[in-house]
Order: C-alpha cells, then structure tokens, then sequence
C-alpha cells in the first residue's frame, strides 16, 4: 500500500504507527489527531527511530483532516477509551458522534479508502461506518478476534508453557463479555488443545480471555491496552498490504452469514489486498451457536442506541 492514515494518535494509534513503519507496511504513514501539535511530534518521534529500525516509511503529521488525500486504508481509533469499572458500551455514544465527524472526513477525502475500526465498541462503530459510507461491505471492517485469539494463545502458553508459536486459538462475536472463544477450534501445532489443558483449565482461561482487556485496564489504572492491541491491527493490515489472504477473526458486517444480517460482529475472513475477500462460515455445535447468539443480541441492544444515519 502507498498510504494508510491512522486517525487518533493515542496509545493504540502511536502504537500501531510504529510497528506498520518499522514493518514497512506502506511507503507513508500520516497521522491525523484533534490535539494540536501532537501528531507532527509523534511523527517526528518515529521516523528518528528509523536508523535503529532500518526502514524508509515517511510519516506525517497534522490536525488537518486533507491529510486523508490519497488514504489506500484508514485506521480509526480516535475516541475514549473506557475507564477502569466502564464496560466498552459505557463510551458508545461519545465515540458514534466522534467516529461520525471521521466518516464525514473520509467521506470527502478518500471516499474509496478501506476502514478499519479499532475505537469501541468496536462492533457497533463498524456497522455505524458501513451503514454512513456504504460501499462494498468487504473494505469495512474492526479488529477485535486478532487481539482476544492473541490473549486466548498467551494464557495457554502461560499455564501450558508451550510456545506460543505452535498456539492457534479462535475468538468469535462482539468483542465484550459475551465474545465466543472457541476451544474446539484451538490447537498446538495441529494437536487438539484439550490434549494440554483439562477441561477445567480452559474454562478459566475462557473467562479470562472474556475479561482480558478490563484486567488490563483495572491494573493500568490509566490506560486501556495498547501494545497488544497495535500488534493485533498491525498484522491484520500486514495480511492486507501483503495480499497474504490470511484467515483471521474479523469485525464484518453479515449479509446472512451465521444467519444473520444487519449486523457487524467477529467472524473468520479472508483478509487479502481488497480487504475481506469473504467470509468463512463454520459448522458451529449447539453450545458454541447459543454463544454466538447471545453475543449478537448483546451487539444489536447497542446498536438500537444509535441515530439515524
Ligand atoms: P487515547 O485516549 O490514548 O487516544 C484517543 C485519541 O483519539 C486521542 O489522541 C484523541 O485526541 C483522539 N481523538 C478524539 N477525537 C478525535 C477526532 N475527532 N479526530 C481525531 N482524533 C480524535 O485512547 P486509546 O487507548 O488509544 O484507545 C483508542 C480507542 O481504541 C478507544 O475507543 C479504545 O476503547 C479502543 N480500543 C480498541 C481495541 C480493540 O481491540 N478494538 C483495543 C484497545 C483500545
């Protein structure tokens, strides 16, 4: 890709911005924020790390919305994070007004670019960018599976000691205490997972892969996550910019997929260059659906909290 532009320069945008220059994940990287003066210093700051990093990605910063000209991606995370006690849905209608002035900037500016959602709720601001610029539903799109698949696979490797590495795990639904990781899909190095970790394990480490972002934000005190996060969005856009049809738990509006519609929740997709080049739609047993489908009532009790389009 030639250009993405990271909109919100907070923890997750800097953070994100980092690693997509280091990893040479398109030739400029612009950073676009409210605060004055903070996305030209954050600029500055990275491209000084490039001697140490090796890598010719030229950054820009600026509080002027034009810098979106030319966008091939957006990457939005501009919007509150929750505070320690707040559920994700606490800063819904914060970050819908917040997210619809960056639509409304998209829309003018790089009206053709692909969009990922990272602000929470992530579910919800997803579906709220499809339904304001329409399109395609394939180039809109929200992080949430990557980073609680990559909390899931650390608690394994944590109570298992095996590396991570060889752990594939898989987290489906709205990324919130109703997500659906899923154990059957999980393995190490091709072998069931349930062959390492009794039962009663698991269930711990599926409660804690559901409450993974607040223990991180209850310890912070001042901050949600932020490293983990940026890593997650990083490999989603490398799969993109590298055209590498990786399947990865993706936020994508559901046209009938999983019998559902209107919606936009975590399922697999094929991320290629275009953005998710499909869904990929599993044989879910009776139990993981039942999961599945509160998650969607969870999501759709938020999203008849938004306005009209
Ligand atoms: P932060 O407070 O550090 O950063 C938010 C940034 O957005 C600030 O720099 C702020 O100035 C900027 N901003 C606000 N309004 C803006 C606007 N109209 N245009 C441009 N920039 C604007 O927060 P953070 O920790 O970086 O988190 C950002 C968002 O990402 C939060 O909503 C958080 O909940 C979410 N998040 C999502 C995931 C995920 O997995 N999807 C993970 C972590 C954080």
């Amino acid at each position: 890709m030639q250009k993405i532009t990271i909109v919100g320069t907070g923890r997750v945008g800097e953070t994100t911005a980092q690693i997509l220059a280091e990893e040479e994940l398109c030739r400029e990287v612009a950073l676009l924020d409210v605060r004055s003066g903070v996305p030209e210093g954050i600029a500055l700051d990275i491209f000084q790390t490039a001697p140490f990093f090796d890598f010719d990605t030229r950054l820009e910063g600026s509080n002027n919305p034009a810098v979106l000209v030319g966008s091939d991606l957006v990457i939005v995370t501009a919007g509150l994070p929750r505070k320690p006690g707040m559920s994700r849905s606490d800063v819904l209608e914060a970050n819908v007004a917040i997210l619809d002035g960056v639509l409304d900037s998209i829309q003018r500016w790089c009206p053709e670019a692909m969009v990922l959602v990272v602000s929470n709720p992530v579910d919800v601001l997803t579906y709220r960018a499809w339904q304001r610029l329409g399109g395609d539903r394939g180039r809109v799109f929200g992080q949430a599976g990557v980073l609680d698949a990559s909390r899931m696979a650390s608690f394994i490797a944590e109570e298992t000691g095996l590396s991570t590495l060889d752990i594939t795990t898989l987290v489906l639904g709205g990324h919130g205490d109703t997500m659906v990781p899923l154990p059957r899909f999980c393995t190490v190095n091709g072998i069931p997972v349930r062959h390492f970790i009794s039962e009663e394990k698991m269930d711990r480490i599926i409660e804690r892969t559901r409450s993974g972002g607040a223990e991180i934000l209850a310890l912070r005190k001042n901050s949600s996550a932020y490293d983990a996060p940026g890593a997650s969005v990083a490999a989603m856009v490398d799969a993109i910019s590298n055209n590498r049809r990786r399947v990865m738990p993706t936020v994508a509006i559901l046209d009938g997929e999983y019998g559902e519609k209107d919606i936009a929740m975590g399922v697999p997709c094929i991320l290629a260059e275009q953005g998710i080049e499909s869904v990929v739609e599993l044989d879910l047993n009776e139990e993981e659906m039942a999961s599945f489908r509160s998650s969607v009532k969870a999501i759709r009790a938020d999203l008849g909290r938004i306005p009209g389009k």
